[in-house]
């Protein structure tokens, strides 16, 4: 029976590591990071993202603030509103809020953030570096995937990691920081053997957005299993990818959905948004 990854706690301890450190920037520099979030429209699930943005970044002590332009803002607009931003020094981090309206285009959108002030790491300057290995503001989502990963003392190093999903700001970010921790990697989509992939899985990380697709009879005897999968159900409840109580039955760790990685998006943006104000020094 896996052991559970307790997603809800690891966060909260990275929002603590992030907190002690703004203190000391304070004290030591004056310096206080900004975390500017634009959320375009009405979509209910960003009003709930940017609502735990908010509370997160006010809980480890940075300056948030958040711009809430409606649906009829023209792309032009926005562009302008990002420009400002990129030239606001108190601001260090700029997120703009996915999915935005049909009439925006959201890669123009991406690219006009200031590399350095990307902490979502979607930029495809971001991108880059995170393939060439050098730093760079990292996608939240696979960084704390990582992150569970080291907190649970499984280093990638050596191990067959399979990824299902190549979306750019789960799957291909995740398969990159795997590749980088030495693990061999394989990228699984629509036209892969998924059962015969999974199979040979010691780390599995499902970003697909299909709930259960993941079969527990599939899962390798002790592997590590990471569901990034957020599907709501018509009651309601939310379920992973992995279908869970089978999963369970084989898995060494397992994250539980919700609490598993959902809550470590937004303690890593916490972290990304410290490090880029740490970077102005
Ligand atoms: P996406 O739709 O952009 O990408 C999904 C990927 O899965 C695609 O690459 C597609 O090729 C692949 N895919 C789709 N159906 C498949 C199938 N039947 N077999 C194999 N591959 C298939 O989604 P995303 O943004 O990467 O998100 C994936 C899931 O993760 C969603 O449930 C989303 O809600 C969740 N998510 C969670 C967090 C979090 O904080 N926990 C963050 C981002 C995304």
């Amino acid at each position: 029976m896996a052991q559970l990854i307790d997603g809800k706690a690891v966060a909260a301890r990275v929002r603590a590591e992030v907190k002690a450190e703004v203190e000391k920037l304070k004290a030591e520099h004056g310096l206080v990071p900004g975390l500017t979030v634009v959320r375009v429209g009405e979509d209910p699930a960003s009003k709930i993202y940017v609502t735990g943005k908010k509370k997160a970044a006010e809980e480890v002590g940075f300056n948030s603030w958040e711009l809430h332009p409606d649906d009829k803002i023209t792309q032009d607009e926005l562009l302008s509103l990002v420009d400002k931003l990129n030239k606001d020094p108190a601001v260090h981090g700029v997120l703009v809020q996915l999915p935005l309206p049909k009439h925006i285009d959201a890669e123009r959108i991406i690219s006009a953030v200031r590399p350095e002030k990307d902490v979502d790491g979607f930029h495809p300057m971001n991108a880059g570096m995170l393939s060439v290995g050098k730093p760079a503001p990292r996608p939240c989502t696979p960084f704390g995937v990582m992150r569970l990963l080291k907190e649970v003392g499984c280093d990638p190093s050596g191990k067959r990691a399979v990824v299902v999903g190549r979306s750019n700001i789960v799957g291909k970010p995740m398969a990159l920081m795997l590749l980088a921790a030495d693990a061999t990697v394989t990228v699984c989509h629509r036209k892969s053997n998924l059962a015969a992939e999974v199979a040979n899985a010691d780390i599995l990380v499902a970003a697909v957005g299909v709930p259960e697709l993941i079969k527990g009879e599939w899962i390798k005897p002790g592997a590590v299993v990471i569901d990034v999968g957020m599907n709501r159900m018509p009651d309601g409840k939310l379920k992973g990818d992995v279908e869970f109580e089978k999963a369970k039955e084989r898995a060494s760790f397992i994250t539980p959905v919700p609490g598993g990685v959902g809550p470590m998006t937004i303690a890593m943006l916490m972290r990304n948004t410290l490090e880029a104000a740490k970077a102005t020094l």
